[in-house]
């Protein structure tokens, strides 16, 4: 399903330890003009699912106006949310039941402990109320986990967890580096990261829920995301349309060449124009690399690329030396 992300807001009720200073923190809110603009022109590019992102969507001032224009526009719509507000916000969800496809809450563990370590004191028992409160009202839930090196060993235990819960499915994934998670030693090396991917990959089979690994993995195809195949974009709460909801706000504001143009500026259509031209490039240049042998074993982790492509990581330069460092030559 092509799908837009939509961060609504950059505004945020928590301030976990791997999150990018662009991504929460602000105060920033999507102006809802935008978001008309991109519900009238996104449905003639072939997009019908539009994922609410933020900081966290619930904290958006206009959350509820939002949900409805976009189901009066006829499009399916999910969110990710670190779930502090659901019991306050779920009967608006209610209310666009028959266009809501999934709510998909960030567990950063099995345990209580590991989760409030990366996202602050009591969010896993707040997180753990909006799944009962999904599985008590029927609402299509599933669970994404960012894997640490704090939590490396409870993938099992919280698939577990989540099939307990009446999730739809788990999705791992990496963590994208930041300042904090990189001085606290939270960043896995690219052997510790497989040797989980396998154990996520032997859940894959034998669990009772759907098991996913998202984009950033170790994998000898280099397009292997939705972003790189151009079915989906992101928008950012300034209006922005950018590459990839996983580098928004991430790097430094002069590191932000994954950002296409502004909506108030330009037209959907415009914007997404030059995306794919940008897109194209990214294309050409990452084979060319392949081609001429100047990948290493982390370029085969595709975010990893993409913020060295994109500049991302110059701050990691000046940390104390690490695997990651090194390879960004
Ligand atoms: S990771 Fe999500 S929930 Fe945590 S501070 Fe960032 S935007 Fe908020
Ligand atoms: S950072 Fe790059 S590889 Fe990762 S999901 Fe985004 S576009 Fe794909």
């Amino acid at each position: 399903m092509p799908r837009i992300v939509i961060e609504l807001t950059n505004r945020c009720n928590l301030s976990c330890q791997h999150c990018f200073s662009g991504r929460h923190g602000g105060n920033t809110d999507l102006p809802l003009a935008i978001l008309d603009h991109v519900l009238a022109e996104a449905g003639l590019l072939g997009f019908d699912f539009i994922a609410f992102t933020g900081g966290d969507p619930t904290v958006y001032r206009h959350f509820a106006d939002a949900l409805a224009r976009t189901s009066q526009a006829g499009f399916q719509f999910g969110m990710v949310t670190n779930g502090q507000n659901f019991k306050m916000v779920y009967p608006v969800l209610l209310e666009h039941r028959d266009h809501l496809n999934v709510v998909t809450f960030s567990v950063d563990g099995a345990t209580e402990s590991s989760h409030d370590k990366l996202r602050g004191k009591n969010s896993f028992r707040r997180v753990m109320q909006a799944a009962s409160i999904c599985m008590f009202k029927d609402i299509p839930f599933s669970i994404n986990m960012v894997v640490t090196r704090n939590n490396q060993h409870e993938v099992a235990e919280l698939a577990e967890l989540a099939a307990h819960l009446g999730s739809r499915g788990v999705r791992f994934g990496h963590l994208m580096h930041s300042p904090i998670t990189t001085a606290d030693g939270q960043d896995l090396s690219s052997e510790e990261r497989k040797r989980v991917e396998a154990e996520i990959a032997d859940l894959q089979r034998n669990s009772a829920i759907a098991i996913a690994m998202g984009p950033g993995y170790f994998t000898d195809s280099l397009f292997p995301c939705a972003p790189l195949q151009m079915q989906e974009v992101n928008v950012d709460c300034h209006g922005n349309l950018t590459k990839c909801c996983h580098l928004s706000g991430h790097g430094s504001p002069k590191t932000q060449r994954d950002v296409i143009g502004n909506l108030a500026e330009i037209t959907f259509g415009e914007a997404y124009r030059r995306l794919v031209a940008e897109n194209d490039v990214f294309r050409e240049t990452k084979m060319r690399h392949h081609a001429s042998g100047q990948f290493d074993e982390t370029d085969y982790f595709p975010c990893w690329y993409c913020s060295r492509y994109y500049s991302k990581l110059d701050w990691l330069r000046s940390t104390e030396p690490n695997v990651w460092q090194l390879a960004l030559r």
